[in-house]
């Protein structure tokens, strides 16, 4: 592309127009379009393929200080994504070049190369690096491995099992030779949790009337680590049915994420005490030194068919909101990704 086109190209991309009270709606969002600038010297023309819709991205919708920025109204909002270079002038980037980025949300994108990775495509299916060998895997491998130190023969109880980050959590734990619990919020994710991650038990915990009858019931010789996506009633659960100096990785909370009034606490913390827990909470970007740790023992485990994943895929950038609206009624199972383009 001339640089001349690159100045007329149109790039859509979905704005953050009010912030969410309680569960977000379609009408906190806008679709806008916007001149894309031509490039500079040391820049390059993303095309994105595929970007990423993230629990987390809630968080950022709200004022205030977190550990990430909030979104800002009437602006782009970002988060991972994985796009195709269509034009360069940089040196390191070369048209063709697959490359993974914060700037999803939009059609086209151009950089500098800061906070750019290149990756291999023949590696794995591009969108994988938006999962399994992504942001969502990782945090399972560093909450399992970094976190809570697992060990052979462990009881493990998970959370949001079937969603991206938990059905990673269950098959490293099942390669680990743990006994692996998990909770998700319908048949079609039981079954596939069952059938295609090898967990040993599940809950379906929207039917179940007890869920600390339910979870004593399937670990009888108690938990020993808890993978924690969910809080709330899951947590209060675990922390009841664990072991005596027991672990608590305190991944996330989506069960509060659209609370608009202060959530219960679990209402048995005194046992994290008599028990001797330990929590421990963990931010995945601190430990991106052991990228490539992670990426060489997560592709051998893919390679190998030791890992496998499910992607819940959604049509076109005019329809992300949809999607990250969706992860808070448990619309995907695995991966949520929306396709922006064909590669
Ligand atoms: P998921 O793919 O698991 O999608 C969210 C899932 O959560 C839904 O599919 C739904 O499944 C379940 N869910 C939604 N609302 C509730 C609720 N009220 N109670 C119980 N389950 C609910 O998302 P991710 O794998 O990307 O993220 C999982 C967790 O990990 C989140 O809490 C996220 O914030 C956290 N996270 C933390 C990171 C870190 O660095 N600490 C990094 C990445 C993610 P179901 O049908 O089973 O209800």
């Amino acid at each position: 592309m001339s640089n001349e086109s690159a100045m007329q190209l149109q790039s859509r991309e979905v704005q953050l127009v009010s912030r969410p009270q309680g569960e977000p709606t379609e009408e906190n969002f806008k679709l806008v379009t916007t001149d894309v600038a031509p490039l500079g010297d040391r820049q390059f023309l993303v095309q994105n393929i595929w970007m990423s819709v993230d629990p987390y991205m809630r968080g950022r919708m709200k004022e205030g200080k977190s550990y990430v920025s909030p979104f800002q109204l009437d602006q782009p909002l970002d988060g991972g994504c994985l796009g195709r270079v269509i034009e360069s002038r940089h040196n390191e980037f070369s048209v063709g070049d697959f490359v993974l980025a914060n700037a999803g949300w939009r059609e086209y994108w151009t950089s500098n190369g800061d906070g750019v990775t290149k990756i291999d495509p023949a590696l794995a299916p591009l969108q994988a690096y938006l999962g399994v060998l992504g942001m969502t895997g990782m945090t399972a491998w560093v909450g399992l491995k970094r976190i809570a130190n697992l060990q052979p023969g462990s009881t493990v109880f998970v959370s949001a099992a079937s969603g991206a980050v938990g059905s990673i959590v269950c098959q490293i734990a099942k390669l680990h030779d743990c006994f692996v619990i998990g909770s998700a919020g319908s048949k079609e994710k039981l079954d596939w949790l069952q059938q295609s991650a090898n967990v040993d038990a599940v809950i379906n915990y929207k039917e179940v009337e007890n869920l600390i009858g339910e979870l004593k019931r399937l670990a009888p010789n108690r938990v020993d680590i808890y993978f924690d996506n969910v809080g709330g009633d899951h947590l209060e659960a675990a922390i009841e049915a664990m072991q005596d100096f027991g672990c608590v990785v305190a991944c996330g909370m989506i069960s509060t994420y659209n609370a608009t009034e202060p959530m219960a606490a679990p209402r048995n913390l005194f046992k994290i005490v008599s028990k001797r827990i330990r929590i421990q909470g963990f931010i995945v970007r601190d430990h991106l030194a052991d990228r490539d740790e992670f990426i060489r023992e997560m592709s051998a485990w893919i390679k190998s068919g030791k890992i496998v994943w499910n992607d819940t895929v959604t049509q076109g950038l005019e329809n992300a909101p949809a999607a990250f609206i969706g992860l808070f009624s448990g619309n995907n199972l695995g991966k949520s990704l929306v396709k922006i383009s064909e590669p």
